[in-house]
């Protein structure tokens, strides 16, 4: 049966001589992977759009394995994503952890649109450090590992001011902060912007500014978070924290 599907390419391999092995990420027929004949071939109009950070119109024959892409037409190519390095890394990371939690095959409207957004702001301005962090925690909740930040994680006290802590997996208010001396205090602004993270959609953040200390704050704690709950290894992430040095 063919399929037309709107969708983004999040990863590709080699495939034989000639063709490629695509990994798509759509609204509709969620995350699937599909041969593209001749997509190695660099003139082919094949190999254009199919190309990692493309969002295209694909016409698909899905087979209950792999399936096969017939056709394909750009609809965005996100060439400022390409054109610049840091662009592309935050871009990449932003793929690979989309391919590593989100399972084959299931739709999430939400989850596409969500993803759509963060390369859009990537592509458009020079600082998507909060748009990417409000994607990951939506990839935390679709993986199920989404921290607890409605209240506190022991005694379920909706009291600010919280620390954050990774072993317990979210807030602990000032009462139960001493069952984690690692938790970390946070300032009621960022708790409340950890909050939002996870439960707003980045459509509705227009501009948003955070101080680069905050930032660098946030990022912190969404890695340690990561590593201890996450599982995967991520080689784009190992890029991103190398090109960060170089800033
Ligand atoms: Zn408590």
């Amino acid at each position: 049966m063919l399929d037309k599907i709107k969708g983004i390419v999040i990863k590709t391999r080699d495939y034989g001589e000639t063709n490629k092995i695509v990994t798509i990420y759509s609204a509709n027929a969620g995350k699937f992977s599909a041969v593209a004949k001749g997509a190695k071939k660099p003139k082919s109009r094949m190999a254009a759009v199919t190309q990692p950070f493309i969002y295209g119109e694909f016409l698909v024959f899905m087979g209950s394995g792999l399936g096969t892409i017939q056709q394909g037409d750009v609809l965005t190519s996100f060439r400022e994503i390409r054109q610049d390095i840091f662009k592309t890394a935050y871009a990449s990371y932003v793929l690979e952890l989309t391919d590593k939690l989100v399972e084959e095959k299931q739709a999430d409207a939400f989850l596409f649109q969500q993803l759509y957004n963060t390369l859009e702001w990537i592509s458009k301005t020079d600082s998507a450090q909060v748009p990417i962090m409000m994607y990951e925690m939506k990839l935390f909740a679709k993986g199920g590992f989404a921290p607890v930040l409605d209240y506190c994680v022991s005694c379920h006290s909706k009291q600010l001011p919280y620390a954050f802590s990774i072993n317990e997996g979210g807030f602990l208010c000032a009462k139960c902060k001493f069952q984690d001396p690692a938790a970390i205090e946070l300032p009621n602004a960022l708790s409340k912007l950890l909050h939002t993270f996870l439960h707003v959609g980045i459509e509705r953040v227009k501009n948003i500014s955070v101080k680069e200390e905050n930032l660098k704050l946030l990022r912190q704690i969404m890695n340690a978070y990561y590593d201890q709950y996450g599982g995967y290894f991520l080689k784009t992430k190992k890029f991103l924290a190398q090109l960060d040095k170089l800033k």
